[in-house]
């Protein structure tokens, strides 16, 4: 038996990557230093992975910014308007990396960066490869052979990781038509051959490829693909020793694809999908062995042996225990480096940091499954063994994470709780008449710019610089002046901007009960920006209200309406860590109850408007077509619990913002908030299409001006939007806001932009009225 891994976090424990490169990126440090420090990760994490008793330690899993664009770099990937980069010679490879990854404005050059998007169902996000018609590779970058070659430097051997073909090309993008970016096969594969042959110069022994696809939904194309180009690479280095990862999800009806193909080792992801071991044996032809992917790489729970140690004898019972291999599911860059950095107790409990484990534990938990399974294990493994039962009993029974009250709860649930009491029809009208709100209203999406100022007295705060009623009353003032300039500019439904709240996960986590924090759980999003989840570790409730006091005293200063601002219970979910112990659904579900209390509070408190925010909903998706279904229902009605409880006059909005909404159109309309407001000023009102064409029935705020950029909208181009859009839905249903939280924009900007959409909404009114009486 052996043990491997497929991936280290590369931040470093103390997230020293981001320090440095964004120094370098802002000229503060010089070329050499990023270099070194990238060094000093690696020889860390080596280090680390040696001393773990790990057998095949990774290499090529660090990165200066995304391991794809890593790849791109090194077949020469390289689109054509970074050349100019490339021409001047004062520039490193590094220079031209970060340019691609973040754009480029200097020396006279103006370029944009490439696209990013999440990597499969993570929150991880790659750059995109572009491809166009014909495109020749070559060699460009040699990291791969060069970080193997630093590493045996170290005295260490390592399995360098390299994107699979099949997967390179299929995370990319055609950036001109007529061609299928997998036409490109035959020009890559010579870049692929010469990478392996110098790895073979060096008597490289074993190679990961990572083919996630393989596990995915494929063409019967890409399935012959996988089937030639794993054939023609084995032709091609007859005693290379390939090890083939797939990873976050089963194999399923590529199983036999799968094993058919001429690789060394298959890697599955047993945590995602335990069932297909079964299907995996039966198939594995007896040249193959198997590495299980059997401790988490995508969440910071302790892995419970006896469970694991069930599969590994099932395994090792079929095929022997010389075929098997023991690994994390995936790469360990989605979870947080080192719980032993945990050292607060009032920040992460020990009761339940006990039953968590970071990369570090991870592959300390490997190494423990593997002396585990062998025959006579040491004393001091059978001791880590019974500790490891005493932590996983402690989870099934401790107060801290079962509330009886929130199961029963949950037990009791009936369809009806995900009903308004009435259809939109009814409800609509009696929120006009409640309501009294003009043709076109105008409102925005929740956040105001959080200046320095704001950040600064939270952080005195936190540092008990400043006492609570000092901060409270500063945050009074802030809303104070953003309710009486919404008024000034003359906006219908105001908000109270938000400058209590941190981060709109957080803020609600930080007041639930079963929900924790961490100093350092720090995993990549992108580049050098790293997110610290909340982990949801128990059933969760709410003890008090959370967002009743600030809404009631931002009311309290206007007669205009003000919004209840909320994050729903699915962005929640999905901005944390989740509990393994029970489905995902349930979690949600729990959650919905705890924000439906608080929608309740918000309306009795005389809030009649309230958005419930889910940015996050279709990141939820599953990665397999037939698994999609399911998530939305279940994800729909855990919106629908969170927003049901309230009477029919009381009006309920989300906000979206991410632009792909065809294929879940239904599922948003069956989410019936009686405004939703979405993201599409950067695709210029394409998305209103997709609403019309399905008839969408409820409200609908199409965001006339895109708030990711500083630049101010003039009135004309928004009425030209609001005239598009009232082409294709009817004025009645139409409301006017920018595309999301202004946040991140400055208080300048932000308040010109929002006076000419409120002009721009009153052009149209009059265009309106004219129409009616002419
Ligand atoms: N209400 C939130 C805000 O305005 C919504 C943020 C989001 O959509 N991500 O900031
Ligand atoms: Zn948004």
């Amino acid at each position: 038996m052996q043990t491997h891994n497929l991936g280290y976090p590369r931040i470093g424990s103390r997230r020293e990557l981001k320090k440095i490169s964004e120094e370098y990126w802002s000229g503060k440090t010089g070329y050499k230093n990023v270099l070194q420090v990238g060094k000093n990760i690696r020889r860390e994490n080596w280090l680390l992975q040696k001393n773990a008793g790990i057998d095949g330690i990774p290499s090529n899993d660090f990165s200066f910014y995304d391991q794809v664009l890593d790849m791109s770099l090194t077949v020469g990937a390289i689109p054509e308007r970074y050349h100019p980069v490339i021409l001047n010679k004062d520039n490193t490879e590094l220079d031209l990396y970060f340019a691609m990854a973040r754009g480029c404005q200097k020396d006279g050059l103006d370029i944009t960066a490439m696209e990013m998007t999440k990597w499969f169902d993570t929150n991880y996000h790659y750059i995109v490869p572009e491809f166009r018609k014909n495109q020749q590779f070559k060699l460009f970058s040699t990291k791969i052979i060069d970080e193997y070659y630093e590493a045996r430097q170290l005295g260490i051997t390592t399995k360098p990781v390299i994107i699979g073909p099949l997967t390179y090309l299929l995370l990319g993008k055609e950036k001109e038509a007529g061609f299928h970016r997998l036409e490109l096969l035959d020009n890559l594969l010579p870049v692929y051959t010469e990478v392996l042959k110098r790895l073979e110069a060096l008597h490289v022994e074993w190679v990961q490829l990572d083919e996630p696809f393989l596990a995915l939904d494929l063409s019967e194309k890409e399935k012959a693909a996988y089937a030639s180009v794993y054939k023609k690479l084995r032709q091609q280095f007859p005693r290379l020793k390939i090890i083939l990862a797939t990873y976050f999800e089963g194999l399923r009806d590529n199983t036999s694809l799968a094993a058919s193909l001429p690789v060394n080792v298959l890697h599955i992801d047993l945590v995602r999908s335990p069932q297909q071991l079964d299907a995996v044996l039966d198939a594995l032809p007896e040249k193959m062995s198997l590495s299980l992917g059997i401790v988490d790489g995508r969440n910071i729970w302790k892995n419970d042996f006896d469970q694991s140690l069930t599969l590994i004898k099932k395994a090792t019972g079929s095929i022997g225990s010389e075929r098997i291999w023991i690994a994390p599911s995936c790469s360990l860059l989605h979870s947080p480096c080192d719980l032993e950095l945990e050292t607060n107790e009032t920040i992460l409990k020990p009761e339940i940091k006990q039953w968590m484990a970071f990369a570090k534990q991870k592959l300390h938990e490997v190494f423990l499954l593997k002396q585990l399974s062998g025959d006579e294990p040491a004393a001091s493994c059978l001791r880590e063994l019974e500790a490891n039962r005493q932590a996983v009993q402690s989870r099934k029974t401790s107060k801290l994470i079962h509330n009886q009250e929130v199961k029963q709860r949950l037990a009791t649930l009936t369809d009806s709780d995900a009903e308004r009491e009435s259809p939109f029809a009814v409800r609509r009208q009696l929120q006009h008449k409640a309501l009294g709100l003009p043709l076109f209203p105008t409102t925005t999406i929740g956040s105001f710019p959080q200046t320095p100022e704001v950040r600064r007295r939270r952080a005195q705060l936190k540092k008990g610089e400043i006492t609570l009623p000092e901060y409270n009353h500063f945050i009074e003032q802030e809303t104070q002046q953003a309710i009486r300039w919404q008024e000034e500019i003359g906006l219908d439904v105001l908000v109270h901007g938000e400058f209590e709240r941190n981060d709109m996960v957080e803020y609600f986590g930080e007041q639930l009960d079963g929900f924790t924090f961490t100093q350092n759980g720090w995993v990549q999003s992108y580049g050098s920006r790293c997110v610290k989840p909340p982990v949801i570790y128990g059933d969760v409730s709410r003890t008090d209200a959370m967002t009743v006091a600030w809404a009631r005293y931002a009311q309290s200063l206007t007669s205009k309406w003000v919004k209840g601002m909320l994050t729903g219970p699915v962005t929640i979910l999905q901005w944390s860590f989740v509990r393994n112990d029970q489905p995902r659904s349930e979690t949600c579900n729990q959650i919905a109850l705890a924000i439906r209390d608080e929608v309740c509070d918000l309306e009795k408190a005389g809030i009649r408007i309230i958005q419930i925010d889910e940015p996050a909903i279709r990141e939820g998706l599953p990665l397999r077509q037939a698994d999609r279904e399911a998530y939305l229902n279940w994800a729909v009605k855990a919106f629908r619990i969170s927003a049901s409880g309230v009477q029919d006059d009381t009006q309920i909005h989300t906000h979206m913002c991410y632009s792909e909404f065809n294929d879940i159109m239904e599922h948003i309309a069956a989410m019936d908030a009686d405004v939703i407001t979405i993201e599409c000023s950067r695709s210029q009102m394409e998305l209103l299409d997709t609403f019309a064409d399905f008839k969408y029935p409820n409200e609908i705020g199409p965001g006339v001006y895109d708030i990711h950029s500083p630049r101010v909208p003039s009135k004309e181009e928004m009425v030209v939007l609001l005239e598009k859009a009232s082409a294709v839905i009817p004025a009645e249903q139409l409301w006017v806001n920018p595309d999301c939280g202004l946040k991140t924009r400055g208080w300048n900007e932000t308040q010109q932009a929002l006076a000419a959409m409120v002009e721009a909404a009153r052009d149209m009114r009059k265009a309106v009225t004219t129409q009616v009486v002419g």
